[in-house]
């Protein structure tokens, strides 16, 4: 059944805004010039707030609930837990952490055999270095501009959004190149083919004059996804392997974000037959129903730690109710087709609707995607390409955005917005109506994007 909302109760919602505002501290904000929503509940694809309003959410809030809010199978498996066993240290085996990592294993690529748990994404991607460095014996890890990857220390280094800005003195050791992204092509290409050859040949070039024998790993996200999920080109993902593998690179795909189902395979890896050397997850393995994240490593680099500790840990690595949790997402997911379901609905409903969409709205520069992970390139000006605002716009710069999002929120759906972008990100559990009614929101929204072109 899908919820219509609860009762409102604005004094509640109220309340709790209050005591929010009075000792929660919020990430990425100043913490004056907010006003978070407060949350009553959610269920499957929608979420709703004190005052009666129900969203569509649109955006799995940060890319994470794949498989729906409150999924009945989960939410018992971490009760069952619960009352099982809650927290036992990463040092003793236990059932729960073991079948996690099975499961995981079975799922990713190649030989991406053993599972090292962290509690999220940005842990993981700094265990997946320091195993790098560790196992080439070398510093430089090397990351793509448009990219995100967590906001602890090599994390937000290795990002190529301007959240790295602050924290830039901190970055020994991380450079950055241009991944491939045709529609604002770094190499002035016109196809997809001329995008994939300059951009591995830009990488290669880079690659010389940073010194091979220095360089550890190259870092990517499979499908870059906040930066604006810009799907590789066919060849380029090979390609980036056959460098490392030339130089003694280590290759590591950050699938945080479009593991699990999102682009409507278990790893968008899968689309493209490569198998990196470590890949990084967290999100979508458990929908975020308890932090989760973690590292597959292939067996020359597990083979390095076999005589020799490898020296990182964390006290809730593989935490048992996280684990629990992931094991019954996984299986739920097999079961009910879910990862089918995102790539059913992504091409056969999305996709073609957005496509749609595009050519009546004049702000709509470009859609991109797959699965239930495509975004909206909002432009001033088709011809132009001109981003509907500037990068990294703020305050008044940002207006136009600020009013295509209110917009959805007065039509019940809950956008994904990022610079002059807006991701359409969906839980991998959508069905046709829900998608329908979301992209009806969507459509009527744009004409507030319009009215900046
Ligand atoms: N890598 C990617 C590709 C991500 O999208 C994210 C989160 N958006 C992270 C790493 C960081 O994950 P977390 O916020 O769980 O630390």
């Amino acid at each position: 059944t899908t919820p219509s909302s609860a009762a409102a109760d604005p004094a509640a919602g109220a309340a709790v805004k209050a005591a929010d505002r009075a000792h929660v501290f919020h990430s990425w904000s100043a913490q004056g010039l907010i006003d978070p929503l407060p949350i009553a509940g959610a269920e499957g694809a929608y979420f709703w707030d004190y005052d009666g309003n129900r969203y569509l959410d649109f955006s799995s809030q940060l890319v994470n609930t794949n498989i729906g809010h409150q999924h009945p199978k989960v939410v018992a498996a971490i009760q069952e837990q619960a009352a099982k066993l809650c927290t036992i240290a990463p040092g003793f085996a236990v059932d729960v952490r073991s079948e996690a990592a099975r499961l995981v294993a079975e799922r990713t690529p190649g030989d991406l055999d053993k599972i090292f748990f962290t509690n999220g994404g940005a842990e993981a991607v700094e265990n997946a270095v320091r195993m790098a460095r560790l196992h080439t014996g070398r510093a430089k890890v090397l990351s793509a501009y448009r990219s995100y990857h967590g906001a602890t220390a090599t994390a937000i280094n290795l990002t190529g959004d301007p959240r790295r800005w602050p924290s830039d003195t901190a970055s020994a050791g991380v450079i950055h190149f241009w991944g491939p992204f045709l529609y604002r092509s770094a190499f002035h290409a016109e196809t997809e083919e001329q995008e994939c050859e300059r951009a591995l040949a830009h990488l290669e070039q880079t690659i010389a004059f940073e010194g091979p024998q220095s360089i550890a790993a190259i870092i990517l996200e499979t499908v870059p996804g906040t930066a604006g999920i810009m799907v590789p080109p066919a060849g380029y993902l090979a390609g980036v392997r056959e460098i490392c593998d030339r130089h003694g690179i280590v290759f590591i795909l950050d699938e945080v974000m479009a593991g699990f189902g999102r682009t409507g395979q278990w790893f968008a890896a899968d689309h493209f037959g490569v198998t990196p050397d470590l890949l990084t997850f967290a999100k979508g393995v458990n929908s975020g129903y308890v932090p989760l994240g973690g590292v597959a490593i292939s067996a020359e680099i597990a083979a390095t730690f076999d005589q020799r500790p490898y020296p990182g840990g964390l006290t809730y690595s593989g935490h048992p109710l996280a684990c629990a949790s992931a094991v019954a997402t996984m299986n739920a997911m097999a079961e009910e087709r879910i990862v089918e379901n995102a790539a059913d609905i992504g091409e056969r409903v999305i996709g073609p609707a957005l496509r749609e969409i595009a050519e009546r709205h004049p702000s709509v520069g470009e859609v991109r995607g797959m699965g239930v992970f495509w975004a909206l390139d909002l432009v001033k000006n088709k011809e132009t390409r001109e981003p509907l605002v500037p990068y990294n716009a703020a305050g008044a710069a940002n207006a136009p955005m600020a009013e295509f999002a209110a917009a959805c929120k007065r039509g019940g759906l809950w956008p994904f917005v990022n610079m002059n972008r807006t991701h359409v990100v969906p839980a991998c559990t959508i069905t046709e109506a829900e998608a329908k009614e979301g992209l009806a929101a969507l459509d009527e929204a744009l004409t507030a994007a319009d009215a900046h072109t």
